[in-house]
């Protein structure tokens, strides 16, 4: 058995995969984002007093994707937890690259959070490890090597799935944000560029079942070099066995990710689109990328977070017709505030999409759930 878990965290990753290999539960975690006082991934964690954990993946050092790192390091240490493998991206040892990169990370007033994070990166560094003969996690750097390595998959990260790095080499990574550095006007989507991109397999009784996970991948170049990659990796096969695709960026629109997609997916095949989204963003998930969605990928499962300011305005239009009123969201609105009777099931709830949802791969099939029961409203 196969586990997928999206927490709602608004704009930002946190992840769970969980797996079960000879009577066992294992589980990895990617990236972990606090949100107010709260981090979802510690609450999922301690729920189900969960201490050890395979892999922590770091897609990149965006605050939203590792924020809650203080808390999660907290967790673990507090209840004796283990780790095997702390997997971050590429960043440069350079101590002015390095500052330049943190600067772009964080606005001044985050600063302080900055070394916490970087306290609890070492903190990871030292659990108790159980498949180390040191007896500590170990840091590691995951990237694919073009034609040095026979098969990129590796079955040690997580126990029951393998797991093979699409993102390029550390000199590729370091000649990449060396140079984009150098831009009189550096931007957070530079660091986008180096996000980790990664690959699973699960494979059952009904076959081999893959997922790609692309952080905030974002840049032209760089959506086809992953998508070369795939293609060599998985021999082809994720064009009919993807199960699992988590949009990059958070749905922002992007042509050169489309056109991947399109080259790299069959469009009958039955996949999870997931989407980690705020409330009401027009960019995050864009229209563009839901139509793409829709337009292409007829068996798509599209799941976002939360609802995208391009679907509520779709369900209000759907409401105003249904209701015989025309005019704008703000009559309609009047309208129902004026008229308790009308049917608000639907209306109170135009601010949650799927919110968490999972999937999970058994031996009889695939199988999508939502917090909310919703998948995406363009969808229905
Ligand atoms: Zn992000
Ligand atoms: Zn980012």
């Amino acid at each position: 058995m196969f586990e997928l878990h999206i927490l709602n965290v608004d704009l930002g990753d946190s992840i769970i995969l969980h797996s079960q290999h000879d009577g066992k539960s294992y589980y990895s975690l990617i990236d972990c984002k606090k949100v107010a006082d709260k981090t979802p991934t510690v609450e999922f964690l301690k729920e189900r007093n969960i201490t050890d954990i395979c892999s922590i993946f770091l897609t990149h050092f965006h605050h939203d994707h590792c924020s809650g790192f203080p808390e999660l390091y907290k967790y673990l240490k507090q209840s004796h937890g283990t780790l095997n493998y702390y997997i971050s991206p590429y960043l440069p040892p350079e101590i002015d690259l390095r500052r330049r990169i943190v600067e772009l990370l964080y606005n001044k007033a985050m600063v302080p959070s900055v070394d916490n994070i970087f306290n609890a990166i070492d903190g990871f560094k030292k659990l108790p490890s159980t498949i180390h003969e040191d007896g500590t996690a170990k840091a590691i750097h995951m990237h694919y090597e073009h034609n040095r390595t026979p098969s990129a998959w590796r079955t040690d990260i997580h126990p029951g799935i393998s797991i093979a790095p699409v993102s390029p080499d550390p000199e590729t990574a370091f000649n990449y944000i060396n140079s984009a550095l150098r831009d009189s006007n550096p931007h957070g989507k530079l660091l986008n560029a180096t996000s980790h991109t990664f690959l699973i397999k699960y494979q059952n009784s009904l076959g081999s079942h893959i997922g790609l996970f692309t952080g905030d991948l974002e840049k032209a170049g760089k959506w086809s070099e992953a998508k070369n990659t795939c293609l060599k990796i998985t021999q082809e096969a994720v064009r009919d066995n993807i199960r699992i695709l988590k949009i990059a960026h958070h749905g922002s629109a992007q042509v050169d990710m489309e056109r991947c997609l399109k080259e790299m997916i069959n469009m009958e095949t039955r996949f999870l689109a997931s989407i980690s989204c705020p409330p009401g963003s027009r960019h995050h998930p864009s229209e563009k990328t839901l139509n793409f969605l829709k337009n292409n990928f007829q068996e798509c499962i599209i799941a976002c977070t939360n609802i995208s300011a391009f679907c509520e305005s779709f369900v209000l239009q759907d409401n105003l017709e249904y209701f015989g009123i025309s005019g704008d969201e703000d009559t309609f609105l009047e309208y129902v505030n004026n008229d308790k009777s009308v049917e608000l099931a639907d209306i109170d709830n135009i601010n949650e999409c799927a919110g968490d949802h999972s999937l999970s791969i058994t031996e009889s099939g695939f199988q999508y759930k939502s917090s909310t029961g919703r998948s995406c409203f363009l969808k229905k």
